[in-house]
């Protein structure tokens, strides 16, 4: 039997923690459910310099437990599993999940994206620690230092180049011997002094203990071996929305992101999508924080104006 709430919200990360402050606020019964910890990628980061309200920075982990806290003093409830599936039922959405299910009224989506990985030793157990797929959340740290950066795309073009306001120098590692990235793009990073390309590379190990200390390599063509010394890598090879089970269901983009409104509607009536999920967020915790606002705000008016209550 699945268990009845006004509002049910995917996704326990900066977007659908602040949807679910604004949801019990607003006295709709609400359920906010996550498949992993809460904070989502906030969780992994050390120190957020960027989020107003702390002059000296915030744990990401921290906040999120804040986050949390705050929603759950106004009712929020806290509900585990993965979501896998959204279907109609009897004007209502049913929210299947690996635990359970659940019948809302109104569904927010804040399922966020996660960061592709590289995949090779040392990478997970060293992000946070010089390990980084957020230039703008984690540059600043490397002041001076020598850094890298992998990708050859648009973001690892734009995302690098902002890494060279801090960084003494900054290496652009690409599997290939010429980038994907816009010309215009291509450019700035060639005449940029700061910004050395390595060639049909890819790495293979990040080395160091409780920091980065270095890169281990390998060139796809003569497959030779080489370490270069860094203090941080910054990886940019695409991101992956977790909207895999929404297909079918929402417009999307061709990379996965839901199309939504000014107020976070997307195409179903009644089904919101908020934070990085969306297309054309601008992937900070800040904005998530206001996407969950927006849409909490417009689910309790479209219960309201639905359900005459
Ligand atoms: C290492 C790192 C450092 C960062 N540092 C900063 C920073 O300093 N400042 C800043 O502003 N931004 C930073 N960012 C970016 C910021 O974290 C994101 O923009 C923000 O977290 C997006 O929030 P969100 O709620 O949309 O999604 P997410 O944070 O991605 O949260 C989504 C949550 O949904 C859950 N979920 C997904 N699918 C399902 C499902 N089917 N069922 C149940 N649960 C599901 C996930 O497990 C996750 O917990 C950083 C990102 C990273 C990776």
């Amino acid at each position: 039997m699945a268990q009845d709430h006004d509002i049910v919200i995917i996704g326990a990360g900066p977007a659908g923690l602040t949807a679910g402050l604004y949801a019990a606020r607003a006295r709709r019964r609400t359920i906010l459910l996550e498949r992993n910890v809460t904070g989502g990628q906030i969780a992994l980061t050390s120190l957020v310099e960027n989020y107003p309200g702390f002059p000296d920075g915030v744990n990401g982990f921290d906040l999120a437990q804040a986050m949390q806290q705050q929603a759950e003093k106004y009712g929020m409830e806290m509900g585990y599993g993965e979501v896998t599936a959204i279907q109609p039922k009897d004007g209502r959405h049913l929210v299947k999940t690996t635990e359970g299910d659940y019948l809302a009224k109104s569904v927010i989506i804040t399922g966020g994206a996660d960061y592709n990985r590289l995949g090779v030793p040392g990478e997970e157990r060293l992000t946070g620690r010089g390990v980084s797929y957020c230039a703008t959340c984690d540059a600043a740290f490397f002041k001076d230092q020598v850094v890298a950066v992998v990708g050859g795309g648009d973001a690892a073009m734009d995302e690098g180049l902002f890494v060279t306001r801090y960084a003494s120098k900054v290496y652009v590692i690409h599997r290939r011997d010429q980038l994907r990235a816009s010309k215009i793009l291509q450019e700035r990073a060639f005449a940029n002094p700061k910004m050395e390309f390595v060639w049909n590379t890819v790495v293979t190990e990040v080395l160091g203990e409780d920091a980065v200390t270095g890169l281990r390599l390998r060139n796809v063509v003569t497959g030779g071996e080489s370490t270069l010394p860094v203090a941080a890598i910054f990886i940019f090879i695409g991101l992956h929305p977790n909207s895999d089970y929404l297909k079918g269901l929402l417009r999307m983009d061709e990379g996965g992101h839901i199309y939504v409104s000014d107020w976070m509607d997307t195409e179903a009536p009644g089904i919101f999508a908020a934070g990085d999920i969306r297309v054309n967020s601008s992937r900070q915790v800040v904005s998530a924080a206001g996407d969950g606002a927006t849409a909490a705000i417009k689910a309790d008016h479209y219960i309201t104006d639905t359900f005459k209550g």
